[in-house]
Formats: C-alpha cells, structure tokens, sequence
C-alpha cells in the first residue's frame, strides 16, 4: 500500500484554511450567529456577544435563559420555537432580547436544527439588531395614532375620498350623518344627498372650482341616514393639487341649529318690518279717516253752542244724532285697529261655544237691516241649522257683520242683500250677495290685507281692515273665504268653516 504524504498535507492545509476563513467570515459579518444546544449558548460570535454588551467568553457556555426578560417568556420562546426545528423546519420571529446593562434590543431570529432528527447536536441562532426600525416604527405607529385620536375627536366631520367615493371618515362625520364609520367608507357620496340632482349639481360646481386650484366652499343640504336633513357647511381641497387622482379631503360642519336661527331672525325681521309698515299705514289712515268724525263733531258742537237757544227741537236732535254716530264710528274705528292688532300680535282669543247658528245669524241680520234702513231689503236665510254648532260668537260676529255692513255700504243705490246660512256634511256655510258697485279684478286679490281699498270706492268710508279682520276670524275657525265679484254687477261673500276636524259640532259632543 503505497501513501503520498505531501497530498495529505496539502489537504491538511486547505481544510485548516477553509476552516480559518469561515471563522473570519463568521466573526466578521454583521449578523449575530450563535450555537445553542442543551439551552446553552455552546458558541457565539463576536457580533452577537456586542449587540447584547457581552464579551464572547461571558455568554459562552451560559444558560440562553440569560437572553429572556424572564423564565417564562423564555419557555414561551421554546415552545414555538423547538417543534418547528425538530421538523426540520425554520424558526423566525422579532423578539426582544436582554442585554448584560438589563436594557433591551430589538432582534429579528432565524434558528434552524443543526441535524433536526439529532436534537442533541443543537441548533443555529442568527439574530440582527433591528431595534432602530422598531424604535421607527412605533414612533410612526404613534404618530398614526396620535393623528387618528385628533382626527376622531373633532367637531368636524372629516372624509377623504378618491372619485367622491369614501375612503376613510372620522367618527363624527358618521355620527353626523346617523351611519356607522363601517356603512360610509367605500360608498358613494351620493347616499347623504337629498337627491341625484343634487348631488351632481353639487359635483359639478365643486369639481370645476378645485380644478381651478382653489378650495371648495359652500353650504348644502345633506341627509341622514333616517331621511331627516341638516344644514352642513362643506369645505373640500385636493391632497396634492398637482396629482388630483390622489383625492380630496372634506370636513363637514352641522350648522342645521345656526341656520334655523339665522331663519327665525329673518322671521322676526320681516315681522317686525310689517308692523312697523302697519303702523305706518295706521297713521295715514286715522289722520284721513278720523277726520270727517271729527269735524262733524266739532261743527255739530259748534252750532248747539251758538244757536241752541235758538234752534227747534228736532234740527238739536239731529246735531245731536251726527255727534253720537260720529263717535260710533271712531269707536268702531279704533275697535278695529285694536282687533288687527291682535290679530298681527297672533294675541286673537279664540274660544268656541255651542251655538244656535240660526237664531245667532237672525239677529245680526236684524241689527244690519236696523241700521241700513229702507232702501236695502235685507233677506236672510237659514237650513239645517237644527243643533248648535262650536263657534267663537264674537270672532264670526266681527266677519259676518262686517260683510253684512260693506254688502250694505258698496250698493250705495240701495238694493237687495242676501244672507244664506246651511249647515250639512260638517260644514257651516255663509254667503253674503249684493247688487252693488262691484270690485274691480284687479284689487280682488288684495282685499284681505290690512288698510287695502278697492279704487272704485269713491267717497264711500272705510278703512280697509274690515276684511283682514274676516279673514283672521276666519283663519282661527280652520276656514277660508272666497269672493266673486264684477264691478257694476255686485258681490258674493262666502265663507265655508268646517265643524269637524278638531271643531266637533256640539250636537256630536253631546252624544
Ligand atoms: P272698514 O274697515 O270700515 O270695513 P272697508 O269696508 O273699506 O273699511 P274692508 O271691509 O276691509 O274695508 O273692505 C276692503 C275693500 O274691499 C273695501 O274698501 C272695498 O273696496 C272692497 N269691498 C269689500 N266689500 C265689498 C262689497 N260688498 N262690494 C264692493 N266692494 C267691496
Ligand atoms: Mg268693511
């Protein structure tokens, strides 16, 4: 047998260079390696033994148990970790390892089986030190964080959509719109706009207006996801204006309670415009009206104290008369004023009680042809009146005497005046018909307001509320008012309340 020593040597000398060089190459590389077996860390590499703040003979034959918070994490370690090696399989995990000081360091592990059916040969630990991108990481998670809570708790509604579909809204934009967050991210926009109309009336103006590189800044109408709307104030902008396709953030404020006040101010407004416009018209029309009255009186007065010696009984009696009717009219006058006041205040009492409508309507008729006197024939009427009826009797006093009196004033030839009462099918109807002066169409819309006159009134007095008067009276029964009309023909009256609908007749009451 023959041997060629300078081949061993040589082979000799290559494996001992081999084996030098992977040493180098394992204490030089930035990755920790370790040999474990028995729970023991049987080897380390330089690498390792810094990154925990060790020299290499300190760890070396030390329990891998030193590396762990505690014993029990370790036994946890263990447990994931062996069943997978003796399967020949990898273990990988981020785990935080202790170091000598008892501070701590992020490391990523990769351990494998050295012989996975021979456990007793160990197994090969390499570990790198990512506690720098964890440290990054949960200052970005922080962060992330950090901006979702400020996000969240806003008053305003926030949403950041792409094609004006919702990719991420906060809490209160869903609360604000009665949804759950879950319901609105992916939908369209589409779904918390009263209408299609709207919502592509309100895309094509806000999208022209980013386009052009401004914000987005408007007040709409949004709905709810129980149908109910509130007011929102909407303000959008691009995320990155040079690349529109990256999306739009949107914040939503409910200004519902600010609007509907901003409304009731307006209301007061107008109201208080109007009485101050009713009291304008007071004026002028007192100033005008009061002063026929007036100097009636005065000359009346005048005459009775200069020559009441002198004066037969009857003509004293007839100065008398024009002074007392002279009042009366003021009287009735300022009665009016006092009711539309009222009336414009919403201070009208209205306090229904039973009544004989018949016999009620029987008398204002006679009390009307009383003071018309002979050239009107008053004709009255009345069917199905048979039981009372709830009626406020001042309120329908005040309307249907005033129709009564203007039928009776506007036919200043005389002539007849028709007052037709029926009562049937829960509804109590009044018409009031005269041969008169008629009222021109164009003023027939405007009669019911406050001092408007006809303009073929001529010199007939008036002040123009009685029918505004009418027509609140009217208004507070549930019931409504019609005229027709043609100038020179005459006028009719009617007046429809119904005695159902909350006004039960008392008849039905009784029952
Ligand atoms: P008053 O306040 O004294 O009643 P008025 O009769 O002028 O004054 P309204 O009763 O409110 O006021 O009527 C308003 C206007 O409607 C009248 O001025 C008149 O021009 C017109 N009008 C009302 N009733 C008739 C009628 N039967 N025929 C013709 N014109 C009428
Ligand atoms: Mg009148």
């Amino acid at each position: 047998m023959t041997t060629n020593p300078p081949t061993i040597e040589r082979r000799q000398d290559e494996f001992k260079r081999s084996l030098f060089e992977s040493g180098t190459v394992l204490e030089s590389t930035l990755v920790g390696i370790a040999l474990a077996a028995d729970r023991r860390l049987a080897w380390v590499n330089e690498t390792f033994a810094r990154m925990l703040g060790y020299e290499r003979a300190e760890l070396t034959g030390q329990a891998a148990a030193i590396l762990y918070p505690d014993g029990e994490s370790f036994e946890l370690f263990g447990a994931a970790a062996y069943p997978l090696l003796k399967s020949g399989r990898p273990y990988v995990s981020e785990q935080r390892l202790k170091c000598k000081d008892g501070s701590y360091i992020w490391c990523q592990i990769y351990g494998t089986a050295v012989d996975p059916r021979n456990p007793a040969r160990g197994s090969v630990w390499t570990t790198v030190d990512i506690s720098e991108r964890k440290e990054l990481q949960e200052s970005l998670q922080r962060s992330l964080a950090e901006r979702d809570v400020i996000l969240q708790s806003t008053l305003v509604g926030i949403s950041f959509s792409v094609n004006r579909r919702h990719l991420w809204v906060n809490e209160t934009f869903a609360t604000m719109l009665g949804y759950e967050r879950e319901e609105l991210i992916g939908q369209l926009s589409l779904m918390h706009f009263p209408d299609l109309e709207s919502y592509e009336a309100f895309g094509y103006t806000a999208y022209r207006i980013l386009a052009s590189g401004r914000p987005c800044v408007t007040e709409r109408w949004q709905k709810r996801k129980d149908g109910s709307l509130i007011w929102c104030e909407i303000y959008g902008n691009y995320v990155d204006p040079d690349d529109l396709a990256k999306g739009t953030i949107w914040t939503y404020l409910d200004i519902t309670e600010r609007k509907r006040a901003e409304e009731d101010i307006r209301a007061a407004l107008g109201k208080e415009r109007e009485l101050n416009e009713l009291k304008s018209r007071f004026v002028s029309m007192t100033s005008h009206e009061f002063r026929t009255p007036l100097a009636t009186i005065l000359s009346s007065a005048e005459l009775l104290e200069q020559y009441s010696a002198r004066l037969p009984p009857r003509e004293r009696e007839d100065l008398f008369r024009s002074i007392r009717t002279a009042v009366e009219r003021m009287t009735r006058m300022l009665d009016n004023v006092l009711t539309i006041g009222k009336a414009e205040a919403n201070m009208l009492q209205f306090s229904p009680v039973p009544t004989d409508l018949a016999k009620f309507c029987g008398r204002l008729a006679d009390e009307i042809r009383l003071a018309a006197g002979d050239r009107h024939a008053v004709e009255f009427s009345c069917e199905g009146a048979d039981a009372p009826v709830l009626v406020d009797e001042k309120l329908l006093r005040h309307a249907l005497t005033n129709l009564l009196s203007n039928a009776v004033k506007y036919s200043p030839g005389g002539g007849r005046v028709e007052f037709r009462v029926s009562l049937g099918e829960g509804t109590a109807r009044f018409e009031v018909r005269d041969h008169g002066i008629g009222i021109p169409p164009e003023d027939q819309a405007r009669l019911f307001e406050t001092f408007h006159r006809a303009r073929n009134v001529g010199t007939i007095a008036g002040t123009g509320l009685g029918l505004a008067i009418v027509k609140k009276s009217i208004d507070l029964h549930r019931g409504s008012v019609a005229v027709e009309s043609a100038p020179g023909a005459g006028t009719v009256f009617r007046v429809t309340i119904p005695l159902g609908n909350g006004l039960v007749s008392a008849g039905d009451e009784r029952r």
